[in-house]
């Protein structure tokens, strides 16, 4: 009697393990929030400016499309797209993305979990002073999490806090203590931000993660992202996940085994390393999975700024498919690791 042969579940099920949320709306919601709130009273005469000034810059959604998906020279050029979007993303408007976010991960990506991370400081009042700025880090976290809250979709969307290389110690650390005050709402945190004020600023991450570390607080990082010099190996003893780190199997694949004993997965965003001039093309990006592979390092693919990259979760999949990133066995792992390494 011939086998019946193994197939993958009827109802798939993805889990993405790195977004942003200034990079996870859709150009063509953001067009519909720009357009739905020109005249919103509700709004704050800075946010009302902002919303002027975008449809300005971008009169159709073709226009404001294009320049959000178009290559760009350097990753710092690429992490600048987050500064148009996150004076949008105050409390007040959280629902309205939030719920679309949620919306598409159910409708496109069959996504029952998804790991949001974000810089609450930079979602607060900018013209306020820093003091107050850091106070209202709670409010914002407060409103995302209500927001996430999204039954219809069944989506479980879990919050990380990111510190930022080119925000002052002072904020980093505030974003620490809130992570650890509101275990209820934070699952862990990242290190986000221009990878060479990263690599300046070591002692005082290292200090951040060590704290998170003491109170069991998961943590991931950007790391050796877009240049072998960004291979922080000083980080590791601190992360349960690492964000790309796609330099270390290339450059540094003495690391490998030391990973791989710490099952540290890494977060892997194909169409970000193409966007950002990091690769001109996936080749290195197999070469790094073959290495991650041989040496058991396991890892995931995830979307990081689907907005920018032009691709959500299952567009990123058949790519890494297309390209011979890995084949339908490695999907199903990846697929498994992504709920595995969750925070
Ligand atoms: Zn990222």
């Amino acid at each position: 009697m011939k086998p019946t042969p193994a197939r993958f579940a009827a109802t798939p099920d993805y889990a993405d393990l790195h977004r942003h949320l200034g990079g996870a709306v859709h150009p063509k919601i953001l067009y519909g929030y720009l357009h739905d709130h020109t005249a919103d009273v509700g709004l704050t005469p800075q946010e009302r400016d902002w919303i002027h000034g975008l449809l300005t810059r971008f009169p159709t959604y073709e226009s404001l499309r294009g320049y959000f998906s178009s290559r760009r020279a350097t990753l710092a050029e690429y992490l600048e797209l987050h500064k148009l979007v996150e004076p949008l993303q105050t409390p007040g408007a959280m629902a309205y993305f939030l719920y679309r976010i949620a919306r598409g991960a159910r409708v496109f990506e069959h996504a029952s979990l998804l790991e949001l991370r974000f810089c609450p400081y930079l979602r607060t009042d900018p013209s306020a002073d820093d003091k107050a700025r850091i106070t209202h880090m709670e409010a914002v976290i407060e409103a995302v999490a209500q927001a996430a809250r999204q039954p219809e979709f069944a989506v479980d969307i879990r919050l990380l806090l990111c510190l930022h290389s080119l925000l002052p110690d002072a904020v980093n650390q505030a974003t620490i203590d809130l992570a650890l005050r509101r275990r209820d709402l934070v699952r862990g945190i990242d290190i986000a931000g221009p990878e060479e004020r990263v690599a300046e600023r070591m002692p005082h991450f290292v200090a951040c993660l060590r704290r998170a570390t003491e109170a069991h607080l998961s943590a991931t990082a950007h790391v050796a992202e877009s240049h072998p010099r960004y291979i922080h190996s000083e980080l590791f003893p601190y992360l349960q996940r690492i964000g790309h780190g796609v330099q270390i199997p290339l450059h540094r694949p003495d690391l490998l085994a030391n990973l791989s004993r710490r099952r540290i997965c890494f977060e892997l965003c194909p169409s970000t390393y193409l966007q950002t001039g990091t690769f001109t093309d996936l080749r290195p990006v197999r070469e790094a999975i073959r290495r991650l592979d041989d040496a058991d390092v396991p890892y995931c693919f995830a979307t990081d700024n689907p907005a920018f990259n032009g691709r959500y979760l299952q567009a990123e999949y058949e790519l890494a498919l297309e390209y011979d990133l890995i084949n339908f066995q490695g999907l199903a792992r990846c697929q498994w690791n992504a709920f595995a390494y969750a925070f």
